[in-house]
């Protein structure tokens, strides 16, 4: 008797100082102020990327890189002044992720890479980070923009993924644009196409390395992506992408499958991902980023540094990550030779980069 009352007596105690009430973000709420590194160090901001791969400085005419970073700028721009005038990230994303889609330079919307049987298969997704609620599409061949179809099946559907012929049938009932499937033709990527498949048949096997050896070695991946903190605290990142070039068999990347190629959550941060998507997939790139700083609460740089510079090259994987997490904080990491990216702070300082520094 006299224990089981000492016992209620210490559960009280606890339950006023709220050891027991008190919910894990309110805990971290309460260290920010002592934390240095927790400080808000931006009050909106944006970071994007146009895919990650062996992007080398020889490669690049100085005519094309300027072609590239005048469209990474003008992305960047458009998801800036939304942010700028209050608007939400979640629209920062979308329409940035729209003129990268619309510009044949990268791997996403017009631009997209061929699969083995010449056809364009496009994956999307975006994640609001405010109430975890995501939207993604699958496999789609005649959706212009795939990134506002996945922000379509977020909003307004219960579901959270639709693939190949059912996505394009809610495109269609949700009044978005629909493109005949040579809008995508895009000639220099029917030629990587081209290479591809001859270094698949000189190989002597089929067998799965030998595939991957030709498909994906000396690739330059070209999804793009773009997460986004506006100035209400909300998190928000949208990855969209045609896959990789040659793939076959229907396949789906990491690009659509919320916590690999794509994540938001507000009580920690936004990421999108770049590369070899099957080790995006099997590494949960983005959630095991934002996993690191809600458990164990590292910083942004150094969960971003576990994952891209560990993980992901131990399983056999390469490509990279943009990030902001809920301070402002903006993080761009890839294990690749380059990744297309650029990044912009709440006082307009543009940052952006190609090659590694
Ligand atoms: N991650 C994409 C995929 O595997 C490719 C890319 O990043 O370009 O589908």
């Amino acid at each position: 008797m006299k224990k089981t009352v000492s016992m209620l007596f210490v559960f009280f105690v606890l339950l006023n100082c709220g050891e027991l009430t008190r919910k894990p973000n309110e805990r971290s709420e309460n260290t920010s102020s002592e934390n240095p590194k927790e400080a808000q160090v931006n009050e909106f901001a944006i970071v994007i990327h146009g895919g990650a791969g062996t992007i080398l400085k020889e490669n690049l005419s100085d005519e094309k890189e300027a072609e590239y970073r005048a469209k990474l700028e003008e992305a960047i721009r458009v998801g800036y002044t939304i942010l700028e005038e209050g608007g939400t990230s979640l629209d920062a994303v979308e329409k940035t992720i729209n003129v990268l889609e619309d510009s044949p330079l990268f791997n996403a919307g017009k631009g997209a890479v061929f699969t083995n049987a010449e056809t364009n298969e496009l994956d999307a997704s975006i994640m609001d980070g405010s109430n975890l609620n995501a939207g993604a599409s699958a496999g789609t061949k005649t959706v212009k923009n795939p990134i506002n179809l996945a922000r379509k099946i977020m909003e307004n559907s219960p579901h959270v993924m639709m693939a190949g012929d059912g996505a394009e049938t809610y495109a269609k009932e949700q009044g978005l644009e629909l493109v005949s499937p040579e809008y995508f033709y895009v000639e220099n990527r029917m030629q990587s196409l081209k290479r591809v498949k001859e270094k698949d048949a000189q190989k002597e096997s089929d067998n799965a390395s030998a595939f991957y050896d030709a498909t994906i070695k000396d690739s330059k991946f070209g999804t793009v992506g773009c997460v986004a903190l506006d100035k209400n605290g909300n998190l928000a990142a949208g990855t969209s992408t045609g896959g990789m070039t040659n793939k076959r068999y229907g396949r789906i990347g990491d690009v659509p499958i919320i916590g690999a190629g794509n994540y938001a959550n507000n009580a920690t941060c936004a990421i999108s991902g770049t590369g070899w998507g099957e080790f995006f997939i099997r590494a949960t790139v983005a959630h095991d980023i934002s996993a690191l700083i809600e458990y164990k609460g590292v910083s942004l740089k150094e969960a971003a540094n576990e994952v891209i510079q560990k993980k992901v090259p131990a399983l056999g994987g390469d490509g990279g990550i943009i990030a902001v997490d809920k301070y402002g904080n903006m993080e761009m990491n890839f294990n690749t030779a380059g990744m297309y990216r650029a990044a912009m702070n709440d006082k307009g300082e543009l940052v952006i980069g190609i090659f590694k520094e």
